[in-house]
């Protein structure tokens, strides 16, 4: 850091390259500047000034005097000077980081007022009716973002509450028609009632406001709902942001102004037309807040249609200037047009694939960039399920639809009840007056979201809309009564805990419990889809265990199966007490008598998923958890013995429960994770996994005998030596021919291993010299290379994230240093000797957009998620291949 360093930059010395710098925002009004768009003059403060206030304190030596330059720059064009009593310029301060994270920060407008500027400004517009509405707004403001902080008592709804004692007073029902008179009123009540709280007076001296606010934009960047908003987005949480200082001009002045929010395509569906909201004789606040429910654009069109047609002319512009669609704030002062903010729009994922696909169809970018365009963990949301409606159902209200989808869930009036009932298991749906950014917690565990006022462009309702959960706002026919914790609609008392539907497509709120349904991969998304895999190297397998998940993988796209968790086969209730009599077996005959029966089961399973798949290729994973996991835990075994003891129940089931309980004590182990588990347990154990394959493989040969194609690949788990692999494969491999000798069928099948153990991927030119194929287990890999439980990491990881030790969680996004090292390691020492070998991943990981890029990056064949992420997986795979590193606007 140097005393030269350039802190503040005129709008005119940036542009939209310099979003590190200046931040979105501040890139975006500097290059809006310099196209000639009219955006009131300003300038930012970088990015890098925000750091080091963070890290010391301080504003950085330097900053000030180069502030106060700007200043003077700015009062030369406007005119105007900053805290003088003649026609005083105002300014705006809003915070602006390089990623988007609407709401989540502060802003303060009408700085510089007083009660000596305020004269100006009465004197300037001839019109003190609006110059004490700003008056009484900016005091609300400052208070409550910059001067609030540890002094909690003063909230906003003290101000409100003032507000609406002068309203009844002066017998007026909306903001807009207090006179002048009460208007003043409210500003003084404000000031009385801050000085009363604080025992001193409201800081007047413009400068100090100014520095005032600037530091508390900067320390806003720490508060809690940006920090929870930068996890769940993984935007880094050291970027810092920028401030914005933006001369005022006013929507608040009278009937010639007004104010709004409008994207260039519509973000819930990506239909295209001028989308957006509007409020005659407001500011910006009062729409973006979701304070004031707003007018539709349209409303526009009518009152100022010269005024509508230059805002659609700088829609055009905008988007043919970026090639992308545009979320853009604007202001009219006295028929007069402002632009205050341009950004790439947030859309649902939904309108993400339509415009996309549409901008392709115009020649506005080209089929690459649109691939690029949609960030793949976004496909998800186009997944999430729909609501079925019987036929005569009708809703009990409606609202605007905000974020499309539908949800069935309880009822929780606020987010703190919303959290808590999801970590009860519950499905929520929030039910809010109005959303609001402190609500973000809340929504995210909501699986739906409904309130009674604010507007489709509230900040909560673009959050519900970028996290796909489905959105209903300002829905009249509902009033929310907090304070009996409940909402009334149609003289029904609807309670929190009851369940309610939403379908957040329609805008309409039914009393029932609904199902839903999945959505079909069709239309656009379908032709979005086609691009990405003809785009992709990577291929896309689905962890599917049943025939019903396996035919799902299918219709979204999968190419084969990449884990098949036999284990969970054994789970269903007629199945368990087999596998448990076979635990429980006391000598090789019983225990063979037990598996004799599982296996016909485990064929039937196997010849479902085969056909499911249809001659694609079938990773099947033979078992590989320790056998407690099928025995019932020791406490339970031991309540259910002293229960017969007690009841004096027969001796043949006290008998029978003490020796489970011995089985249970036998099997105990300190670090099951570590212990008699994969193919350690086969080692010991041959009996399981003899069975399995007789089941795979006669399944198999039921199918080629019947003319069908089937390719299962069989893959042993957990090996960390490679004789442990060679060992299994040799008996397997017996068991493999002797079935298909009595079945009388050949069946192209392999063998193949899990790597899991960091030994595994240390020593993979042996072990390649054994396998068909190598899968990471990177859920154990990188348990193992972490020396991370999984089972217990949840105590101290979202801890580490917070404090910035790890900047992702490596149990769901690969680490590519170490564990990433390894796989690398591994797949070159693995095809060195073996050049062809497949290579795939069936962790978690599998699913991870960042980890499918990695996967790219170090040459596997596939990648195996859970179905639903198979459309995420293909996008990310074909991102990776073309390059990109995802959206640069998150
Ligand atoms: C893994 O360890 O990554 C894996 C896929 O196996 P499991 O999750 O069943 O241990
Ligand atoms: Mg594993």
């Amino acid at each position: 850091m140097s005393q030269d360093e350039k802190w503040v930059y005129l709008f005119r010395e940036g542009n939209a390259t310099m979003r590190d710098l200046l931040g979105g925002k501040g890139a975006n009004l500097a290059e809006m500047t310099n196209i000639g768009l009219p955006v009131p003059p300003g300038f930012t403060i970088t990015t890098e000034a925000c750091n080091v206030y963070s890290a010391t304190g301080q504003l950085p030596d330097g900053l000030w005097e180069q502030l106060l330059a700007a200043l003077k720059d700015i009062e030369q064009n406007m005119g105007q000077r900053f805290g003088e009593r003649t026609n005083p310029l105002l300014f705006s301060v809003r915070s602006g980081a390089k990623f988007s994270m609407p709401g989540m920060m502060d802003t303060i407008l009408n700085l510089g007022l007083n009660e000596e500027t305020l004269q100006g400004v009465i004197a300037a517009t001839n019109n003190p009716r609006f110059a004490y509405d700003s008056y009484r707004r900016f005091i609300m403001m400052f208070s409550d973002v910059v001067l609030a902080e540890g002094r909690a008592e003063l909230e906003k709804e003290a101000f409100e509450e003032i507000l609406e004692e002068v309203k009844h007073k002066h017998g007026v029902e909306i903001d807009s028609d207090l006179s002048a008179e009460g208007m003043k009123e409210v500003a003084d009540g404000f000031l009385a009632h801050f000085h009363q709280h604080y025992g001193e007076h409201f800081p007047s001296d413009p400068m100090d406001q100014l520095r005032l606010s600037i530091l508390a934009v900067f320390r806003s960047w720490n508060n809690p709902r940006a920090t929870i908003y930068r996890n769940k987005e993984r935007i880094a949480h050291d970027l810092g942001t920028a401030v914005n200082v933006q001369s005022m001009v006013f929507g608040n002045m009278g009937d010639d102004c007004g104010t709004g929010v409008a994207f260039t395509r519509d973000p819930a569906t990506g239909e295209k037309h001028v989308f957006g909201e509007f409020l005659r004789n407001a500011q910006g606040e009062d729409v973006v807040a979701g304070v004031r429910t707003p007018q539709s654009i349209d409303q526009l069109a009518q009152e100022f249609p010269a005024i509508y047609q230059q805002f659609e002319e700088v829609c055009s512009r905008l988007e043919g200037h970026y090639r992308e669609m545009q979320d853009i704030e604007f202001t009219i002062q006295n028929q007069r047009l402002f632009i205050l903010q341009c950004r790439s729009g947030k859309r649902t994922g939904q309108a993400a694939v339509k415009v996309a696909v549409d901008m392709v169809g115009e020649g506005l970018i080209t089929r690459n960039e649109g691939i690029n365009r949609v960030p793949p963990s976004q496909l998800e949301q186009l997944l999430h399920p729909r609501l079925v409606k019987p036929a005569g159902l009708r809703p009990i209200a409606t609202g605007l639809n905000a974020g499309p989808g539908g949800a069935v869930g309880h009822v929780a009036m606020d987010s703190a009840a919303a959290i808590r009932m999801q970590q009860e298991g519950k499905q929520v749906i929030l039910v809010r007056k109005i959303t609001n950014p402190d609500d973000l917690g809340g929504m995210l565990a909501a699986k739906g979201v409904l309130t009674s006022e604010g507007g489709r462009t509230s900040h909560a309702a673009l959050v519900a809309r970028q996290y796909g959960i489905p959105t209903i706002c300002g829905c009249k026919d509902i009033r929310v009564d907090d304070a009996n914790r409940q909402f009334l609609v149609a003289g029904t008392a609807v309670k929190e805990g009851d369940v309610i539907s939403i379908d957040g497509t329609t805008g309409e709120v039914y009393l029932e419990e609904l199902k839903t349904e999945p959505v079909a991969v069709t239309g656009d998304f379908a032709k979005f889809m086609e691009w990405a895999d003809a785009a992709r190297k990577l291929g896309v397998r689905a962890n599917a265990d049943t025939p019903e998940q396996a035919a799902e993988a299918v219709r979204l796209g999968a190419e084969g199966i990449g884990l098949c968790r036999t284990e969970h086969m054994f789970l269903g209730s007629d199945r368990v007490e087999l596998v448990r009599d076979m635990i429980l077996a006391e000598d090789e005959t019983a225990r063979q008598a037990a598996l004799d029966r599982l296996l016909p089961m485990q064929r039937e399973d196997f010849v479902g998923i085969f056909r499911a798949m249809d001659g694609r290729p079938v990773t099947v994973r033979l078992i590989d958890p320790p056998l407690h996991e099928f025995l019932p835990h020791a406490e339970h075994v031991r309540d259910e013995l002293r229960r017969l003891q007690v009841e004096h129940s027969s001796p043949e089931s006290v008998q029978a429960q003490i020796k489970l309980l011995a089985k249970v004590e036998e099997l105990h182990e300190e670090n099951p994770m570590l212990g008699l588990r994969g193919c350690r347990l086969s080692i010991v154990m041959p009996g399981i996994v003899n069975m399995q394959v007789a089941a795979i493989i006669g399944a198999a040969s039921e199918l080629a005998k019947a003319g069908e194609e089937v390719h299962p690949e069989i893959m042993i788990p957990l090996v960390g030596h490679v004789n442990e692999l060679t060992f299994l494969k040799g008996q397997l491999e017996d068991v493999a021919q002797k079935t298909m000798e009595a079945e009388g069928a050949q069946v192209d099948y392999q063998f193949g291993t899990m790597i899991e153990i960091p030994r595994a991927a240390l020593t993979a030119a042996e072990i390649a010299a054994q396998a068909s194929f190598f899968s990471f287990g990177t859920n154990d890999l990188t348990q193992m290379t972490y020396g991370i439980s999984r089972d217990d990491a949840g105590s101290f990881l979202p801890i580490y994230i917070e404090k910035g030790i790890f900047k992702q969680d490596p149990t769901e996004s690969i680490d590519r240093t170490g564990v990433g090292r390894l796989m690398k390691i591994c797949v070159d020492d693995a095809r060195a000797v073996s050049p062809n070998l497949k290579v795939g991943i069936c962790g978690e990981h599998g699913g991870d957009p960042a980890s499918v890029q990695f996967c790219h990056e170090i040459g596997l064949n596939y990648v195996s998620c859970s179905p639903l992420r198979v459309p995420v997986a293909r996008l990310a795979a074909a991102q990776a291949a073309l390059g990109s590193t995802g959206p640069a606007d998150k």
